[in-house]
């Protein structure tokens, strides 16, 4: 099934749908629904309250007779959680690892008070787009860690946790019955990545592990609904990610080189390229082994990346 690319609800297999959010970048999430008779499971909530009613109010049209009495927050980052109190009442279940992530959270403070000039500029870039206002952080009610199967109606539902590796606690929503598979951020398409916590191979891995999956359709995290070409060609990338900055790393290359030096022949297409500064820093960080580069830092100089020339 070809999903389009288009704001709002779109079905993917029977009874399970997509909310997507193009065009998927900083801060454009996509999230999932799963229904069984009356009952819904949410697979992530928005980064702002007025996004995420827009989402509630979207399958409230479509699906009147749906009562979300569950959330699943795939992972911690603002994008895909801080939404929650919207749907506050509902089951809501993260990784151990993702809800003391949330709980440590203090960015949407910072962001709903005056004075971000100390903020990196993307995230500023962010407060002109995004309203957030009126964010009551809203935390998980269920915690787990490894895989918990969760009912919902007759169907079931399967949480992985694959973190860390985007972030500290990734957890991968598969839903067997339909074949489809919401990978939260472990999957990005038409963008690059963002690498917070890592480690890369960790994150390899979870790559690895989807595609063992029984899964023909996958939402990721951000962009477009795919299929598994889309994971290997993301895998790949990670592997490229992980090369060059290893061997610039060794090579003692500082890290804004490194990233304007890596070899992009088959991601030439992917936005937001200036994040493969983050990328390698974080490659360096887990190299280094004392926290540096510092990522706040280095989101503070993404505009100091600039694409190389075609060669
Ligand atoms: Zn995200």
């Amino acid at each position: 099934m070809t999903v389009p690319y288009t704001l709002g609800l779109h079905p993917i297999a029977d009874s399970t749908y997509a909310y997507l959010q193009p065009n998927g970048s900083w801060g454009w999430s996509n999230a999932g629904l799963i229904v069984c008779g009356e009952e819904g499971l949410l697979v992530d909530t928005l980064f702002t309250v007025p996004q995420t009613r827009d989402m509630v109010d979207a399958v409230a049209r479509a699906l009147p007779h749906v009562t979300i009495g569950t959330v699943v927050n795939s992972h911690g980052d603002g994008d895909h959680w801080w939404g929650n109190q919207v749907l506050a009442g509902a089951a809501i279940i993260a990784s151990d690892a993702a809800a003391t992530a949330m709980r440590r959270d203090r960015l949407h403070q910072q962001l709903a008070a005056p004075g971000p000039a100390e903020l990196p500029q993307v995230v500023v870039e962010m407060l002109k787009t995004f309203d957030f206002g009126g964010i009551t952080p809203t935390y998980p009610t269920r915690t787990f860690t490894g895989e918990l199967e969760v009912p919902v109606g007759g169907r079931t539902v399967r949480l992985i946790e694959v973190g860390p590796a985007h972030t500290v606690g990734d957890v991968l929503v598969h839903v067997p019955d339909a074949a489809v598979l919401f990978t939260g951020d472990i999957l990005f398409v038409g963008g690059h990545p963002v690498l917070h916590s890592g480690p890369i191979a960790g994150w390899i891995a979870a790559c690895d592990l989807i595609l063992g999956l029984d899964a023909e359709t996958i939402v990721p995290g951000h962009g477009p609904v795919v299929g598994k070409p889309e994971v290997r060609r993301f895998r790949d990338y990670l592997q490229r990610v992980r090369d060059h900055a290893t061997r610039a790393h060794g090579e003692g290359q500082p890290v804004l080189r490194a990233a304007q030096q890596m070899n992009l022949d088959g991601f030439t297409d992917l936005a937001d390229p200036e994040r493969l500064l983050l990328n390698v820093g974080a490659v360096y960080r887990e190299l280094n082994g004392d926290g540096t580069p510092d990522e706040l830092e280095l989101m503070g100089r993404l505009d100091q990346y600039t694409q190389p020339s075609a060669h």
